[in-house]
């Protein structure tokens, strides 16, 4: 079965505490009582302007504030572990991890090291806030390459809680995301144009997931109409257990998806005859289609449509489609809208590999009569700058909308017949 879905979800919920600026006073209270206590001040005799007694010491206390010490003394922390990531030195790159998240860091550590991870940066993206007990809870924003350092950046943006006291500062929590490197011990193999990864179970098959992706990734590289195609694209294998934890497993009947720049993840059951390299190819086309903005649900026959035509360039992914089409328009339940909403949940197989069947026919539609250069502009406009296909169909199409709506339903029957 041959079901592919686009779903974004949020891995984050970034933190913004009311209580911060209070927490940060009373710190900052406390630390400049400390201050008071430096014997300079009080040993000096000639202290009969205060306000030129207190300068030695101030002018010293002053221009850091608690938080930007803690800010500044874990990212040195955070560059040092970064540093020893991209070196593949496991020893330093625990060394600031607590004892009860070293298992956890160690399988990132291996499962990044096996992705090829080529540039990794984490950055202090907010002002520490206080947690009291030396605690310090601050938002880390990480950005990394895989396989090749000039790529552009993946972002993630975490929760993190650092103790920082006289010692050097430790990890205490650190947000694990949904990413199949966060989560599961992965191996890999990397080919011409893909990395492809997947727990060790899934490495005998990794090698033949590999030859497909490359030939997927020939194929999409050519709609990189956006940005550049990425240096790799990544895909990640997922057996049940995988496909079930990954990005939550909220997934379904589907059998891919893809997650942007983070990569796509297909289920390591997959086999040639399933279309394989058409349902690869389909995904690298929302890789570039919508890069990580993601869809948001709207004109769901759009997003889909475009990513299916650009895995039919042999028209073999139209022969797959057409004879669930033909039932379904057969049955008489296509009602001749071409804007089609994501299958309803409950949706059988048939029937949603139908719904993307006519999707794939309506924008082969209109890549027929209006050529791939209008096609893209109409996607860019409808898709990523959230405009309606009436409003945005006569500057990109130059056509009006109802006219056009009206002669792909019309190709779509006429094809299904
Ligand atoms: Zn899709």
């Amino acid at each position: 079965m041959i079901g592919p879905d686009m779903r974004r979800r949020r891995l984050l919920r970034p933190v913004v505490d009311g209580l911060v600026a209070l927490a940060a006073v009373l710190y900052l209270t406390a630390a400049m009582a400390d201050g008071d206590d430096a014997p300079a001040v009080a040993a000096s005799p000639t202290a009969a302007a205060p306000s030129a007694a207190a300068t030695p010491v101030s002018s010293a206390a002053a221009p850091v504030s608690p938080e930007r010490a803690v800010e500044e003394r874990v990212q040195r922390t955070l560059d040092a572990q970064s540093r020893a990531l991209l070196a593949g030195d496991l020893e330093t790159y625990l060394k600031p991890v607590h004892s009860s998240l070293r298992e956890q860091f160690t399988l990132r550590f291996g499962s990044l090291r096996a992705l090829g991870v080529a540039a990794w940066t984490a950055r202090v993206a907010e002002r520490p806030r206080a947690e009291g007990n030396d605690r310090w809870s601050m938002i880390v924003e990480i950005r990394y390459c895989l396989a090749a350092a000039d790529c552009a950046p993946t972002s993630l943006v975490l929760n993190s809680t650092w103790s920082v006291g006289a010692l050097p500062p430790v990890i205490v929590e650190f947000e694990r995301t949904v990413l199949p490197w966060d989560l599961t011990p992965l191996q890999a193999v990397s080919g011409r144009r893909v990395i492809v990864a997947g727990p060790a179970e899934t490495a005998g098959r990794l090698p033949f997931f590999r030859t497909a992706a490359d030939r997927a990734a020939d194929i999409a590289d050519r709609y990189a109409r956006w940005d550049p195609a990425p240096k790799r694209y990544v895909v990640f294998v997922a057996a049940p257990e995988q496909w079930a934890t990954w990005w939550n497993g909220t997934t379904e009947t589907i059998d891919a998806y893809a997650e942007g720049s983070k990569g796509i993840v297909v289920k390591a059951a997959e086999s040639q005859d399933d279309g394989l390299v058409n349902l690869l190819t389909h995904e690298f086309a929302h890789v570039l289609s919508l890069g990580d903005n993601g869809a948001d649900g709207r004109d769901w026959w759009l997003s889909e449509g475009f990513a299916e035509y650009v895995a039919d360039r042999d028209g073999s992914w139209t022969k797959n489609r057409l004879p669930r089409v033909r039932r379904f328009v057969g049955d008489g339940r296509w009602d001749g809208t071409v804007t089609l909403a994501a299958p309803p949940k409950g949706t059988t197989a048939a029937d949603r590999i139908a719904r993307y069947g006519i999707a794939l026919l309506t924008v082969t539609c209109l890549a027929g009569h209006f050529g791939e250069d209008k096609l893209v502009a109409f996607f860019t406009a409808v898709i990523r700058n959230r405009s309606d296909p009436p409003a945005a169909s006569p500057g990109t199409l130059g056509a009006d909308w109802p006219g056009v709506a009206t002669a792909c339903a019309a190709e779509v029957r006429s094809r299904a017949a």
